[in-house]
């Protein structure tokens, strides 16, 4: 049976820390602030914002709503984005990805000012996790080191093995996970003998986005596994592990929902406060 990694319980735990922050910053007269930028229609983003926008509530970040219709040019969300960056009030911005197809991502992340990147993809942020400088961390990949911790997970010498080397959380996961000294296997859609490699891990971390995919042909038994997956299914929302077949063998394990998701969302508040507290 697995130790559960309650990410719900955690997230919790450290919105409490962060409300007592933000009380702390508002006696000095500041205010948390979080742009928030939605475009288009999609049902899971709107859903995503609506509960970061509540985290928001429930610690005393100010939120600013900025929704717009998917027809919205590149020249108009930059201008947006650029009116945020100028925003005194404003000290962390969130642009809701996946954007509408004809709108560059890549060029709205990296337009964000660095310091209000409150997602840790900017371009310059994500280099700094690369030379081990300081700087705003990705949420999920962050997320997951903080459970790490919080469950004492020894990660020193340990094999990690990340599946999935997105911008958003492979890549940097496996970045983290090397600053804490784990020997780190990054797979992916090409890796041959997915299994074998995974079964080398003394912790596993799937980010795939495949449904249950992970069952117990990939898993050391012993080892720690996290499930970043969200994927909705007739089912229900379910992960990339398929939890009945992995918790026997492996020795803690996090449950979808309730594991990653939570945490990615508390990280969020995190990295606005510590935005806040720069700009003083
Ligand atoms: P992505 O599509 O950008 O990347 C998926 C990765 O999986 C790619 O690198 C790809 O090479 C790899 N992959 C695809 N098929 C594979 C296969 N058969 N074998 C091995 N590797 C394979 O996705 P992403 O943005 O990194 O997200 C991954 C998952 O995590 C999704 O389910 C997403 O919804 C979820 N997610 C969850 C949170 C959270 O807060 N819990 C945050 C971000 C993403």
């Amino acid at each position: 049976m697995a130790m559960i990694i309650d990410g719900k319980q955690l997230a919790a735990d450290t919105r409490v820390q962060i409300a007592e922050q933000v009380r702390a910053l508002k006696s000095r007269g500041i205010v948390p602030g979080l742009a928030v930028i939605l475009v288009g229609d999609d049902p899971a983003s709107h859903s995503y914002v609506r509960m970061k926008e509540q985290d928001c509530e429930e610690v005393g970040i100010a939120s600013f709503d900025h929704r717009r219709s998917a027809g919205i040019t590149q020249d108009e969300l930059n201008a947006l984005i650029d009116s945020c960056n100028e925003d005194h009030a404003v000290h962390g911005i969130l642009v809701q990805l996946p954007l509408p197809s004809h709108l560059d991502e890549e060029a709205a992340l990296a337009r964000i000012s660095a310091e209000k990147d409150v997602d840790g993809l900017h371009p310059m942020n994500l280099g700094s996790l690369v030379r081990g400088i300081e700087a705003p961390r990705a949420c999920t990949p962050w997320g997951v080191m903080k459970m790490l911790e919080r469950y004492s997970v020894e990660l020193e010498g340990k094999r990690a093995v990340v599946i999935g080397r997105s911008s958003i959380v492979g890549k940097p996961q496996a970045l983290m996970l090397l600053e804490s000294n784990a020997t780190v296997t990054v797979c992916h859609s090409r890796t041959v003998d997915l299994p074998g490699i995974c079964r080398e891990a003394d912790i596993l971390i799937a980010a795939v986005g495949r449904p249950k995919m992970i069952d117990a042909d990939y898993v050391k038994p012993g080892a720690v596994v996290i499930d970043v997956g969200i994927n909705r299914t007739a089912e229900g929302m379910v992960g990339d592990v398929d939890f009945a077949a992995v918790e026997p063998l492996a020795s803690a394990i996090t449950p979808v929902p309730g594991g990653v998701g939570p945490m990615t969302r508390a990280m969020l508040l995190a990295n606005t406060v510590a935005a806040a507290s720069r700009s003083t």
